[in-house]
């Protein structure tokens, strides 16, 4: 569950999310862009949520026992080092994970590309002579694609925030962001458009899936019938979760 920042705006982007972890807890994250962090103040946490574009998560927490500290970290920067470019690379050595590309956290993509970087790695060695000299530059290339998609979503939204620092993304991204904010809003009333969307954010299928025919028809033609003002929860699901009635 999560309450969304808005970017584009002037203010910074403010959000909350909240996940079951295992023993019956719940992971609770606040995060805010540059001039809107939050505090390491548990004292500030629920009100932090609270201030947000809904109050659900605070409501939620609000009867819940903290089960540690708060911990804080500052390091949502956005940084890739391009390894497959260089002229000359060491045969045997390959660099995966956050040494090639590390991600804003908030996005919660890194060690699913590590992950994916991995594959990669597998796939290139597989049935290979690990003698080849050109091996290592094959799978560093192979690495660097894995990381392409988690990379664009977080440069090309990161940057709208106010403050952020970093290169304008070239036209083809401007556009791409406005097909996908379009989608994410017909996503709200159209779950044959909420299911690829969610497929490619969470990497578990390719960037292709955004431009599927029946999906770009239904993204061009735009949500139909009103997007939801309030977050799609029942008033029974209200109930179990021991919130008043709104
Ligand atoms: C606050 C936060 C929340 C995150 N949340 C998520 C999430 O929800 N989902 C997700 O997928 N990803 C998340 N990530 C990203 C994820 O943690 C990283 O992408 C992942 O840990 C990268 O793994 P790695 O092995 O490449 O690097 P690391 O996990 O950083 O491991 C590198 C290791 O190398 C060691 N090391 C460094 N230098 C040396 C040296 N000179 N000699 C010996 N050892 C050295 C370090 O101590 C470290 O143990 C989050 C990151 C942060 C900061």
């Amino acid at each position: 569950m999560s309450v969304s920042p808005r970017p584009g705006g002037r203010v910074p982007g403010q959000g909350v999310t909240m996940h079951p972890v295992e023993g019956g807890r719940w992971l609770v994250t606040v995060s805010g862009t540059r001039g809107g962090e939050p505090s390491r103040s548990a004292g500030d946490f629920e009100t932090f949520a609270r201030r947000l574009r809904h109050p659900l998560v605070a409501d939620l927490i609000a009867g819940a026992e903290p089960l540690t500290d708060v911990l804080l970290s500052r390091s949502t920067i956005n940084r890739r080092r391009y390894f497959e470019r260089l002229d000359r690379w060491p045969g045997g050595f390959v660099v995966i994970g956050d040494a090639v590309a590390a991600y804003n956290p908030i996005y919660g993509h890194g060690m699913s590309v590590a992950a994916l970087n991995a594959a990669a790695l597998r796939d290139t060695l597989a049935g290979q002579v690990l003698g080849d000299p050109r091996l290592a530059r094959r799978a560093q290339r192979a690495v660097a694609r894995t990381a392409d998609a988690a990379w664009s979503m977080a440069v090309g939204e990161d940057i709208h925030y106010p403050g952020a620092i970093g290169e304008r993304p070239p036209v083809p991204a401007r556009l791409l962001r406005g097909y996908v904010q379009r989608m994410m809003l017909t996503g709200t009333v159209d779950p044959a458009v909420t299911r690829p969307l969610l497929d490619v954010m969470t990497l578990s299928k390719p960037m292709a899936g955004l431009f599927a025919p029946g999906v770009v028809l239904r993204v061009l033609r735009g949500p139909l019938g009103r997007p939801p003002t309030e977050p799609p929860i029942t008033a029974a699901e209200r109930a179990v979760a021991g919130l008043t009635p709104r």
